[in-house]
């Protein structure tokens, strides 16, 4: 099946009004017509991009609830009209950092999608569970957590594979590995929806550059990236996106 490629850029919390235009010359030039851009700008900074553009925002986490007394929160209504079409969820910053648990990742998720947020649930093992050979068991019960309950959700679901040991380390998964633990999700969500499970987009995060992308998007489970570091570099990234564009799957 032909997925149409998505490449994400997550700017956590940095960038500014400078780079929001760096960002859009960077990207307006180029022919994105198979692949989709999105940016995740910090939530503030939503507002500085024009509407005139040929990518897609999307915001960094978003409240479960849908207003009310929760103060410094943002619901998926504000996010929507600031302009964001797209929400990372369960980064594993915010699993570690603001103590998101499964459960809650689940809650947030269904809630962007009622809303008509398109979630990109992340996932991924740390190291230490690397090591002890616990990967998928870890992604297993990442996604049961969503998924299981409330399977409808995946067709309107992006899944990014990110090891933690991976992310902002330099030290990217191989293809090899990273090919085969997208097998792996690929085939574990068939179990909720296998209709779902093929049309899903499957995006690699970790250290991904704009030299070693292209052997990733190779693999024929990778269906994009959701890029941190190389996503504050406007033409770094710009090259990214041009790589997708270019690596028809063997
Ligand atoms: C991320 O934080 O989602 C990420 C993949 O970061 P980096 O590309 O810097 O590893």
């Amino acid at each position: 099946m032909q997925r149409k490629a998505l490449i994400a850029a997550n700017w956590k919390m940095n960038g500014s009004a400078a780079l929001v235009t760096d960002m859009t010359t960077a990207l307006t030039p180029l022919p994105l017509d198979n692949v989709d851009v999105l940016v995740c700008p910090p939530a503030t900074l939503l507002n500085r991009f024009s509407a005139e553009r040929n990518f897609a925002l999307g915001a960094q986490t978003l409240s479960q609830e849908s207003r009310g007394a929760f103060t410094g929160e943002l619901s998926a209504e504000l996010l929507l009209e600031a302009g964001a079409t797209y929400v990372i969820v369960g980064h594993s910053e915010r699993r570690t950092l603001n103590f998101e648990t499964d459960a809650l990742v689940a809650a947030k998720l269904a809630t962007a999608v009622t809303a008509g947020l398109i979630p990109i649930l992340c996932i991924g093992e740390s190291l230490a569970e690397r090591q002890q050979e616990k990967t998928q068991q870890v992604l297993a019960r990442q996604l049961d957590a969503v998924y299981a309950s409330q399977p409808e959700l995946l067709a309107k679901s992006v899944v990014a594979y990110e090891p933690i040991w991976a992310i902002g380390t330099g030290e990217s998964a191989t293809p090899e590995q990273a090919q085969q633990t997208h097998a792996f999700i690929r085939q574990h969500l068939a179990q909720y929806d296998a209709q779902a499970a093929v049309g899903v987009k499957l995006l690699y995060g970790g250290s991904v550059n704009a030299d070693n992308c292209a052997a990733l998007f190779q693999q024929a489970d990778i269906d994009g990236a959701l890029v941190g570091g190389a996503s504050l570099k406007p033409a770094e990234f710009a090259q990214i996106c041009l790589a997708v564009t270019k690596g028809a799957k063997d």
